[in-house]
Order: structure tokens, then sequence, then C-alpha cells
């Protein structure tokens, strides 16, 4: 099956993100190069770090943002965005930065449980279920959810990424079944929508965030709404695997990729 519309890199990095390098203008020429229909720059907003470290950059980003929306306007849609980590952490941070600015699209992601590390710095998940280190984690997500100040949920399998990559196969997702499932539902009754982040198709696991299992699930509790990410942090990687991601969406049976623009959906038919 080929997918007929552009598609749309929901996710995107550029050197105001802490970890990452790049340009945003590299991306936007990747993005033009690869056929694409849209670009957003959604740069790391971490709450608890936000009034030390990261209003600057936060604000510094959707500067970049707004200015290759009218520097690219003829020859690629750029929206406005940001990837809201942990919001619920320092409420009052998310709640200034968000006054801040006109999105186009907030992408709500969670890197660590409350108080905890980025699974990214993670070295040892042996204690993580006895311990309840992922309980943690999930329950966060419900709370994420439940306050919905947001437009899409990104790569809710984010611990499980790092477990496979560093060799630990003794927990799954599944395991946590019973506190994701209602998590997703909710996402589903609240109309929001859930990402299907690509980034996983360039690691040995080669597998989307989350699989197909969830998307799925998203799916038959009435979820409406997918956006494709590629969590680019490089220009290369932008636009990479979101003809997978498309088609993945297709046979678990969404018929539109969501794209959002003054924190409305518009939804764009795959085919
Ligand atoms: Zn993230
Ligand atoms: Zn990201």
């Amino acid at each position: 099956m080929t997918i007929a519309s552009p598609l749309f890199d929901c996710h995107t990095h550029c050197s105001c993100s802490f970890d990452c390098q790049e340009t945003f203008d590299r991306s936007c020429e990747e993005a033009i190069q690869k056929g694409l229909g849209g670009i957003a720059l959604t740069d790391h907003f971490e709450s608890f770090d936000y009034f030390e470290k990261l209003k600057e950059p936060c604000l510094e980003s959707v500067k970049t943002s707004i200015a290759a929306k009218e520097k690219y306007c003829d020859r690629l849609k750029v929206l406005v965005g940001t990837e809201l980590g942990e919001p619920l952490e320092d409420l009052p941070a998310t709640e200034e930065f968000l006054s801040l600015c006109e999105f186009d699209y907030v992408l709500a992601s969670l890197h660590n449980s409350k108080g905890a590390k980025d699974f990214y710095f993670v070295e040892d998940f042996r204690t993580f279920h006895t311990d309840g280190g992922l309980r943690a984690y999930y329950e966060d997500l419900y709370e994420t959810i439940r306050w919905n100040q947001f437009d899409s949920m990104a790569h809710i399998s984010y611990p499980f990424r790092y477990m496979e990559l560093r060799g630990f196969f003794d927990l799954t997702m599944d395991m946590y079944d019973e506190m994701i499932l209602p998590s997703l539902k909710l996402l589903a009754e609240n109309c929001k929508a859930l990402e299907i982040n690509t980034s996983g198709l360039r690691t040995p696991s080669r597998k989307t965030l989350p699989d197909m299992k969830y998307i799925k699930l998203f799916r038959e509790m009435g979820g409406e709404f997918v956006t494709f990410g590629s969590d680019a942090h490089r220009a290369e990687d932008v636009g990479e695997g979101l003809a997978e991601a498309a088609e993945i969406a297709l046979a678990c049976g969404f018929r539109y990729q969501t794209v959002y623009e003054n924190r409305q959906p518009t939804l764009i038919p795959l085919k």
C-alpha cells in the first residue's frame, strides 16, 4: 500500500533542546527534500528545570519556529510546537510557559516518574518492577492524561525503549496493561491524540513507540487521532519512519493523520 498524502513530522528537535546540536533550518530543508507536508518543532520543555535553566531556550525555540513559519511559508508548513516533559512535576512552570506562547501544537511526554531520573540515564533496571518504578511512571501517565492540557501524548512506551537498548528484557509493557489501558481509554474519551513515535524504528528493536498492539487498542477504545513523529535530533532523521507509521495506523483502523494548528486538530486522509 502506498500512502498518498504528504506526511507531517510532528516531533522534531533543534539546538534549543539540551540534547540536540541541529539547526532547524537544516531540518526544514530535509523535510522539503523528503516531500513532507509539514514539520513541528517540539523542543524539550522539562517543567522541573524551566525556571532555573530552560526558560530562555524554550522561548528561543518558539521564536525559531515562528521565524521558520514565515521563511518556508510557500514550501513547507511549519508548526510551532513544544514537547512538554513531565508537565505536572512543576505545574506553575508549565502554566507559565503555555501562557507565554501561541502554540500550534502541544505534545506531552514523560521521561521519568516524578522525582526519579530520566530512563535515558538509567543503567540498571532490575529493581524497577519490585520497587514500583514503572508503576509510578504509569500512574504519572494517567495523571497527565487526566490533566488534559495538551494535544498529543508522546512515546508512551518510553521506559521499555531504554530497557531493550540496555539488553534488559525481564519486564514487558504487557505487565502494566492494567494501568496503561485505562490511560489509553481516557485519552480516547478526551479526544486527544496518541503519538506514533518512529524513533524506535532506528534502534535494534525496530518498533514504533508504542507498538502496534497499543495503537490498535487505542483505536478500539474509540481513539480518533494519531500524530506521527520522528523525534529527530539530527536533520537526516526528519521524516524517517513516517511512511511505516502511516501503514501501521491504517492497519490499526485509522484513516487519517492528525495535524494541529492553533491547537485545533485537522484530519488528513492517509490515502
Ligand atoms: Zn521525549
Ligand atoms: Zn522528543
